[in-house]
């Protein structure tokens, strides 16, 4: 099927395309299931490969690969996974205060694992994106709380402090007693970029978590599990915890009614191994983790002994230090 957006573009003139930014908001892309490319690679030939995270606002060629040259933006991008856009301006970052490293919890360094015994730390990355909302109901019903890694403009979404949908989410699941931390404006590589884009990347989503909670969280996930030397560096100065998980769901590659089983088959085998306490990642950006698997995870996280708690709560970290209000 011809998207709307595609007939658009195929109907500019070359040099209107590279300001097809305004294409993003095209009902047609919500239908569609997407990721952020790790590889330059996109399109529907690549998994559903999105561009809007490789940097900002790229274009997903007609071959399928990321990119803002004449190349990939001549012929037309996949508006579904990415459209041009100037290059992007110098970030601008504001000065930024010393920020006191409170608790005891490292900063700076990568955490793999919860703390407090017979705690289960649920994770969700990514969001908020389609199916935030449900799994906000889901967790209600199941008197869960969880823990949000936000990311501020990906997959083409709107920005979270300008679209009315993802501010609201975000206010309700901040509200209804869930952790929210951050997982970078765009969704960026941080050991990929210089330091000006790695602080850009932190501090841009701090000022909308500002306007939409009124605080910015203490705790980060970086994208792709990728935070070198050099950007732990930078988030022990912006006063970051650094956090992976140790019971990883693969969820992103069981997005399916058929494979979602898999997830659940990695679940039960950790429980089964009786870990003293679980960190657990999964993406709120996927259906079947939302309306099939999550539900699994937590009758099952139960039916073990375990409670679930925000991250905060099973790293024994005082809720007081899990955001600031100053940048
Ligand atoms: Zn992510």
């Amino acid at each position: 099927m011809v998207s709307v957006s595609s007939l658009l573009l195929a109907l500019l003139p070359a040099t209107s395309v590279l300001a097809c930014a305004m294409h993003r908001a095209t009902t047609t892309q919500d239908s569609v299931e997407r990721r952020d490319s790790s590889t330059g690679q996109c399109g529907a030939a690549n998994g559903n490969l999105s561009c809007n995270g490789t940097t900002v606002n790229r274009c997903c060629s007609q071959a399928g690969w990321c990119g803002d040259s004449t190349d990939h933006c001549g012929t037309g991008c996949q508006a579904a996974f990415g459209y041009c856009s100037p290059p992007a301006p110098a970030p601008t970052i504001p000065a930024i205060s010393t920020r006191a490293k409170l608790g005891s919890v490292p900063y700076g360094s990568e955490i793999y694992a919860c703390t407090k015994a017979n705690t289960i730390a649920l994770t969700f990355d990514d969001g908020p994106y389609l199916y935030t909302a449900a799994l906000l109901d889901l967790l209600k019903t199941k008197g869960v709380k969880a823990t949000f890694f936000v990311t501020g403009s990906n997959l083409d979404k709107g920005d979270i402090d300008s679209t009315a949908a993802w501010t609201s989410v975000i206010q309700r699941a901040y509200n209804e007693g869930h952790q929210i931390a951050s997982h970078t404006w765009t969704h960026a590589d941080l050991s990929a970029v210089d330091e000006a884009t790695r602080k850009y990347e932190m501090v841009r989503n701090e000022q909308a978590f500002l306007k939409i909670i009124g605080k910015y969280p203490t705790y980060m996930r970086p994208p792709y599990i990728s935070c070198n030397a050099a950007c732990q560096a930078t988030m022990g100065t912006l006063g970051y915890h650094v956090i992976l998980w140790d019971l990883d769901t693969d969820d992103y590659n069981q997005d399916a009614a058929g494979l979602i089983q898999n997830s659940k088959n990695n679940v039960k085998t950790a429980y089964d191994q009786r870990w003293d306490a679980y960190m657990s990642i999964a993406h709120d950006i996927h259906y079947q983790t939302v309306y099939n698997l999550t539900s699994y995870q937590i009758d099952a996280g139960r039916a073990a002994g375990y409670t679930h708690t925000t991250l905060g709560e099973c790293l024994q970290d005082p809720a007081a230090n899990w955001y600031r209000t100053q940048l």
